[in-house]
């Protein structure tokens, strides 16, 4: 019978990282692995060096076949949307398959104790998926505290307001990141705002948030609305839930919880 394998997935962001050092004396023989799609900030591939540092074994870089500008064109510069997430599943999930190939596996996902979230994971029938953080109630609290004791500390975009890990140009984050994301890295908000283009036949646009372009968030007066309403928000939410979870103070630097549900192998 052949031996089953033991893979951990790494996004770049903190829960992912988290798992893999809770994991790390747990089950000697893991795999770790990272679906790089090439459109990741430098900061993150900076980061995951250093994960492999924390966790002394190499990270198998899983590169899809084609790139996202190949898939884009087969889809006809559809960008793609929560509704439409085909970046993912070709990607993300289909190397991630096509590692494992028949090999009976055991995928370790680093979902929380605290979450409910649901995303796309791979079906194939050698696939057993687990979940260590939701078995032994590992909160956020407890990730952090993985995180902070290990000494490795946050992935970087904590630090600037960015929530999730993955593309640069990743459409589940909100209009704030995108701010962010303009203040922080000119060139690579230059690069997302060149993938946005209008049908001429139709007049459709091809944008990334689902309302406006762009190039709207360039506008000063626009950035502000945005912070504005990003800070009303996050003191609404911290009314409600008493200062606990969504925004919480992590070595000095406050980290806002995602306010959506990304997917579960780009943003863990
Ligand atoms: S990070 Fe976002 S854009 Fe990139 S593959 Fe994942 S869902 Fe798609």
């Amino acid at each position: 019978m052949s031996k089953i394998r033991h893979i951990c997935g790494l996004s770049g962001g903190k829960d992912s990282t988290a798992l893999a050092l809770y994991m790390r004396d747990r089950v000697p023989d893991m795999e770790y692995v990272f679906c790089d799609t090439g459109r990741e900030l430098q900061e993150t591939y900076d980061y995951l060096a250093l994960v492999e540092a924390f966790l002394g074994t190499r990270i198998t870089y899983l590169n899809p076949k084609q790139d996202f500008d190949h898939w884009l064109d087969v889809f006809g510069n559809y960008l793609p949307s929560p509704k439409a997430r085909w970046c993912t599943k070709l990607l993300k999930l289909k190397p991630f398959e096509a590692y494992i190939g028949d090999d009976e596996v055991i995928s370790y996902v680093g979902i929380r104790a605290d979450e409910n979230r649901t995303g796309l994971i791979s079906s194939k029938p050698n696939l057993t998926t687990v979940f260590p953080f939701k078995e032994d109630g590992i909160d956020y609290d407890g990730v952090m505290r993985i995180l902070e004791e290990s000494g490795i500390g946050m992935p970087p975009y904590l630090s600037w307001g960015r929530t999730h890990s993955g593309c640069f140009f990743c459409f589940f984050q909100s209009k704030y990141e995108w701010v962010r994301l303009l203040e922080v890295y000119p060139d690579q908000f230059a690069e997302a705002e060149k993938y946005e283009t209008i049908d001429p036949a139709t007049g459709t646009l091809f944008t990334w948030m689902e309302d406006m372009p762009l190039e709207t968030l360039r506008d000063p007066g626009v950035q502000a609305d945005v912070k504005q309403k990003h800070f009303v928000r996050q003191e609404w939410l911290k009314s409600r839930k008493g200062n606990k979870r969504l925004v919480e103070t992590f070595g000095g630097i406050e980290v806002e919880e995602p306010s959506n549900n990304g997917c579960l192998i780009c943003h863990l």
